[in-house]
């Protein structure tokens, strides 16, 4: 192949170059996993793919005065590895609040001269109550009967099976255990707890983590029986559940799946309500109204009831219930199926909670569908309690509340519909898509806050919602290296920087994938694929690398690597500009074929700072035979001269001072005032990761050029996008001036 000397350019470096990093090789075996039978090259699951399964039948008992909560459950564990299991690993997460936990033996503290009493509290247990956390599991047996050995390893429980499980059996055990449900106000990380009302002596409760869970065994790594510390979430095992949950017969329960025995726990009325609900798509009618939860704070029941619950194909269980309970629903149509999206929540969230709450679930649900797949599940629950925000299939747990008045700021109103779109988000991702939540906190937070953002633009424009853009991450990505760790290291590695690079770092590569790397069709339709993949399956970060890939013709190996397994950031600086024009006289000696010099184009100019002093004249000679090799017939060298004769011709110096390659983004501002946004994918880097040179021959004078205008790239630092130099202003510059 011939190489064409006027835009060929390699880097001039004053000094040795800095040594290659390989950004645009391919993420090896060194990195990712071998595909195999079980999980392909193209990140699809393979033929040989198998996954465990665990259905539960669950009855469970809480009490509102102790708050204890007294369980049985009966688990019916069906091997579908190609391997015997002679042991199976349980998660028991209340153990994070038991007197002997991992968590605070191993959390590094320190002490200042002045900290909230609440801090001190939760960094070393000294609380206010003597809370007696973390299981009591008081028997395991088998379906005969029969006690089962078991060893308990902090948050974990090993139970020895009688025989090997073979590769398509099934193994049911039964499982008797208590424990007393926490204040959350003293007690966080646990996801669940109850609320405490002291005006009316009522409670609110979200029980979530309350049963003893199938660990998750796969392909990937056996079992994932890592200790819960309490920032890394879950790891679960897809299975059905049957689960009767008795209360004081004045709660409202709000539960993971559809209400089996809504005549026995309902009053008429309300039943006619619900039902009228299931009907009604244009606003939530009210099963319980404030009138009427108001009036039940007053009294307490004597009597029990129990609501029954089943649940298909889902990862986990979780449920809420008051006597203090609202109670809104309404149906969403989401393809061809119609799930009924229900709001609980005490009046303590009123007025906003009646307003937002249920229409926030249902935009969720059909954004969230349209990007992956139908939402598959049958109801969607959003629960009110105060500073929560935690998701469990088709119920979630979410905070949001207006001042005393009813009166609630700009603030609470985006924030609450973001936690109750994220919350509900979640079950696309981790719950439909089931991704392991302790190693790989992005693959659930960060391609969830991807999609909320994308929601709240879509459905809430007025709020001028920003999390998780590009422009959101640069004070992120501006901060200490030494403090900071790739969005790979695993969850509870992660703790200073859980935040941005479990949620917004993501987010923001994501949101750059789609808009300025792989464009919206094919991003959109890629993340779909994905999702369609994946569905009630346990994808592994490359299953979606690789199929993202797959789907798109998009190399992205780069973009993994750099935004993913590095700290590397974004900052593209403008390092050169040079504005030629053909030398006039060039083109009539050319006709009298003067012989004239080459490489005038290679003739540094100085570093100019702006355009002032006009274009610099180059000549260009004729194309010699050399050039030509065997080929016969010539191109027409003044036809191409007779081209560039009155353009403008620049060449751009591109540096890559962040180390994260990216696609250069140019915006051209001519003298007559117009403008040109011109693309270039990150792939101009491949060649010299750290500087680049290009050519651009131009109809019009250039006024300015302003790399990134609208800081979609994530630029750490715009004052070195412009030229001419002077023009460059930060955006707090221009603020200050037209404020
Ligand atoms: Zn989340």
């Amino acid at each position: 192949m011939h190489i064409a000397a006027i835009v060929a350019s390699t880097a001039s470096f004053a000094q040795s170059p800095p040594s290659w990093k390989g950004k645009f090789e391919q993420l090896g075996s060194e990195t990712l996993p071998s595909p195999n039978s079980y999980r392909t090259g193209s990140g699809a699951p393979g033929a040989m793919y198998w996954q465990q399964r665990a259905d539960y039948d669950i009855e469970v008992d809480i009490n509102d005065e102790t708050h204890l909560l007294i369980g049985k459950e009966t688990i019916t564990y069906y091997n579908n590895a190609p391997e015997h299991l002679n042991f199976l690993w349980l998660q028991l997460d209340q153990n994070l609040f038991s007197e002997n936990n991992m968590t605070e033996k191993t959390q590094g503290t320190i002490v200042r001269d002045s900290v909230p009493v609440k801090f001190f509290a939760a960094v070393t247990n000294t609380r206010s109550t003597n809370y007696n956390g973390g299981y009591t599991i008081k028997s395991i047996k088998d379906a005969a009967g029969t006690s089962l050995a078991f060893i308990i390893n902090y948050t974990m429980m090993r139970v020895d099976l009688p025989y090997s499980l073979k590769t398509g059996e099934k193994f049911t055990f039964i499982v008797e255990w208590s424990y007393i449900e926490y204040d959350r106000n003293e007690y966080d990380g646990g996801r669940g707890g109850y609320e405490y009302f002291p005006e009316d002596g009522n409670y609110v409760y979200t029980f979530a983590q309350w049963f003893p869970r199938m660990c998750v065994f796969d392909d990937y790594e056996g079992w994932q029986n890592k200790q819960f510390l309490g920032m890394g979430e879950f790891a679960l095992t897809f299975g059905n559940y049957n689960v009767k949950i008795t209360v004081p017969a004045d709660h409202i329960v709000g539960a993971t799946g559809q209400l089996q025995n809504a005549k026995d726990v309902l009053t008429s009325e309300q039943l006619v309500r619900f039902e009228k609900a299931k009907q009604t798509y244009d606003h939530p009618v009210l099963i319980v109204t404030q009138e009427e939860a108001i009036k039940k704070e007053k009294v307490r029941s004597g009597k029990k009831s129990t609501w029954e619950f089943k649940a298909e194909n889902v990862r986990d269980f979780a449920f809420a219930h008051s006597r203090k309970f609202i109670w809104d629903a309404q149906a969403v149509k989401v393809g061809d199926k119609t799930p009924l999206a229900q709001s609980l929540y005490p009046k303590e969230g009123n007025p906003l909670w009646g307003k937002e709450s249920t229409k926030a679930v249902k935009n969720t649900l059909e954004v969230y569908s349209a990007r992956t797949i139908d939402y598959p599940y049958p109801v969607a629950y959003s629960v009110h309690t105060a500073d929560q925000g935690m998701e469990y299939p088709m119920i979630c747990f979410n905070g949001g509340r207006p001042n005393k008045d009813g009166t609630y700021s700009q603030q609470t109103l985006t924030g609450m519909i973001h936690v109750i779109v994220h919350e509900v988000g979640h079950n696309f991702f981790p719950m439909i898509v089931n991704s392991d939540e302790r190693q790989s906190t992005w693959m659930d937070e960060g391609l969830n806050s991807f999609l909320d953002k994308e929601t709240l633009q879509e459905r809430y424009p007025e709020l001028n919602y920003t999390r998780g853009t590009p422009k959101s991450i640069v004070p992120f990505m501006k901060g200490d290296k030494l403090q900071m760790r790739p969005v790979i290291a695993s969850a509870d590695n992660q703790w200073k920087n859980h935040g941005p690079n479990g949620y917004i770092k993501p987010a923001a590569a994501l949101t750059l994938l789609r808009e300025t790397v792989m464009g919206k069709e094919l991003f959109d339709n890629a993340f779909k694929v994905y999702a369609q993949r994946w569905a009630f399956k346990h994808p592994k970060p490359a299953d979606f690398f690789r199929t993202m890939e797959d789907a798109s013709a998009v190399d992205l190996d780069w973009f993994w690597r750099g935004w993913f397994y590095t700290t590397d950031h974004v900052d593209l600086e403008l390092a050169d500009v040079k504005w030629f024009t053909l030398k006039q006289e060039n083109v009539n000696l050319e006709k009298r074929k003067i012989k004239i010099k080459s490489g005038d184009l290679n003739v540094a100019s100085k570093n100019k700072k702006d355009f002032t002093s006009g274009p610099q004249e180059f000549s260009i000679q004729n194309t010699a035979d050399k050039f030509y090799g065997e080929f016969k017939n010539r191109i027409d060298d003044n036809a191409i001269r007779q081209k560039i004769i009155d353009k403008n011709i620049y060449e751009l110096k591109f540096r890559n001072i962040g180390g994260l390659v990216t696609p250069i983004i140019i915006e051209w501002t001519y003298i007559d005032g117009s403008k040109e946004i011109e693309k270039i994918p990150a792939e101009i880097w491949r060649t010299n990761e750290f500087e680049v040179s290009k050519v651009f021959v131009k109809e019009k004078e250039v006024a300015s050029i302003l790399l990134d205008p609208n800081a979609e790239l994530a630029d750490v630092e715009p004052a070195n996008n412009g030229f001419p130099k002077r023009v460059v202003e930060s955006k707090f510059d221009q603020f200050k001036k037209n404020n």
